[in-house]
């Protein structure tokens, strides 16, 4: 199948091309054609599938035929959890439409609104938003959706974990209701569920293997460690392995600022990438990285998500992540494109339970190997498959030091962490499965953390808008 068997127009299919896009990726082959028939859509997919153009490319086609934009209008709505993927997601579409009369606009928080609304007063045919900022400037009136045709719902489980769930009603709440929805999620949660309830009529259902998850060309394993001797063992794999690059996945913003203190201290250039880093230090960094000119980019789940960084040899979990599937997700960062990848864990007695869970996931055992110098005090029990973590008991904590729940989280909104979660189903077109249980983990700090000699400063919850 070609994209021009698709029912796209010339004008689009010439920015495919130029894209060097030979071949529709599964998830363009379903959605396109759905989309141009004028329906609904529920789709699991993550970043990696090509899901953008998946949406994309049938809304500018639909959008190219229609009416002209008005001031201050939109007519077509993609809400993203983060300004990285809001900015992306933009990118695509200026590619995408560059060929015909339609117009974009990118709405996210952490820079100035003004010339956002200078920006919406010819208003835009597609607005990339995320939904602090939108609602502020619905608020006040610079964005109408009187003309509006489509709404996109990108990484829908992201945004629910992220506690946009009530922005999000908001904002349905003052769209026309006779539009296209097209919700896309990584994974099927009972909340997605309940949310896709009220917002999409009839969908086509669609899911497709995440891009990586079944490659053997990622090399797993484990070294288990002291908690406390993590940020040291880590400057010695890089050292001792002389890595050229590596994306580091941190639970926490503030375990990431620390991380990356500590790396620069044994002069190994690193830079942090979280939501508490304003929009200019978060882009920066970035470049940075992709540039060669940082080594080490310590990174929270919710940064990494939707950054495109090809080829990256080496990516190593600092913190085990809460939730089992973000491990998939990590992993997934490496080994693309047919190249051969790493993925090293630095799993400490603490994370006994979320190693068990992503084993549990991940249908294997990942393997351990002992880091010289850095052999564990507090052994890590042994693992089996479908075998439950022990008990492990917790310092019992200071409430007047606990941190705020958004902690793990980029901190656009205080959110609660523990949302079930279930991966994609991996065939295509058939509907994404009901949620199971995930593994559940206070997502406050303890005062056991390897940065426990500190002064114990916690950062403050951030807001994007
Ligand atoms: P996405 O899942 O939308 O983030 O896309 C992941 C990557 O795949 C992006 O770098 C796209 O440019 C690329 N891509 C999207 N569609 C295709 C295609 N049909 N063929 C090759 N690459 C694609």
């Amino acid at each position: 199948m070609s994209f021009a068997d698709l029912g796209l127009s010339p004008a689009i299919l010439e920015a495919v091309v130029a894209q060097g896009y030979t071949v529709p990726s599964p998830i363009q082959a379903a959605a396109i054609p759905a989309v141009l028939e004028g329906k609904d859509i529920m789709a699991a997919a993550q970043t990696g599938t090509g899901k953008t153009a998946g949406f994309t490319l049938p809304i500018l086609e639909m959008l190219s035929k229609g009416p002209r934009v008005q001031n201050n209008q939109v007519r077509a709505l993609v809400l993203t959890p983060t300004r990285e993927l809001a900015a992306q997601v933009a990118d695509n579409v200026d590619k995408y439409s560059k060929n015909t009369h339609l117009t974009s606009c990118v709405i996210f928080g952490g820079v100035k609104a003004n010339p956002q609304m200078m920006r919406m007063r010819k208003g835009a045919d597609v607005l990339v938003a995320t939904p602090g900022r939108l609602l502020d400037l619905m608020n006040q009136g610079a964005v109408k959706f009187a003309q509006l045709e489509f709404l996109v719902l990108d990484e829908a489980d992201r945004m629910l974990d992220m506690g946009f769930i009530h922005d999000i009603k908001k904002i349905i709440k003052a769209l026309p209701k006779n539009r296209q929805n097209l919700l896309f999620s990584a994974t099927f949660s009972n909340d997605i569920r309940a949310l896709a309830k009220g917002l999409v009529n009839n969908p086509v259902e669609i899911s497709v293997a995440p891009p990586n998850v079944t490659t053997k060309l990622v090399k797993q394993w484990i070294y288990p460690v002291d908690k406390k001797q993590k940020p040291a063992a880590l400057a010695k794999l890089i050292e001792d392995g002389d890595w050229k690059q590596a994306l580091v996945f941190s639970r926490t913003k503030h375990g990431a600022n620390k991380l990356t203190k500590f790396l620069e201290g044994r002069g190994i250039t690193a830079a942090a990438i979280h939501g508490n880093k304003s929009q200019g230090a978060r882009t920066r960094a970035l470049a940075d990285f992709k540039a060669g000119e940082v080594r080490i980019l310590v990174a929270t789940d919710i940064a990494a998500r939707g950054i495109d960084i090809e080829q990256l040899p080496q990516v190593v979990n600092f913190d085990l992540p809460n939730v089992p599937e973000d491990y998939v997700h990590r992993i997934g960062r490496t080994g693309r494109a047919g190249s051969e990848g790493k993925a090293v864990s630095l799993v400490c007695a603490d994370e006994t339970k979320e190693l068990f869970a992503i084993e549990r996931v991940i249908g294997e055992l990942l393997e351990r190997e002992m880091l010289p110098g850095f052999e564990p005090v507090s052994r890590l029990p042994e693992s089996k498959l479908n075998a439950r973590a022990p008990r492990v008991n917790k310092p019992k904590r200071n409430n007047s030091q606990s941190k705020p729940r958004s902690e793990h989280h980029d901190g656009q909104h205080a959110a609660n962490s523990t949302k079930q979660h279930k991966q994609g189903a991996n065939t295509s077109t058939r509907a994404p499965r009901r949620g199971q249980p995930a593994a559940k983990k206070d997502s406050s700090g303890s005062s056991d953390s390897p940065w426990s000699n500190s002064n114990g400063q916690r950062h403050k919850p951030n807001s994007s808008r």
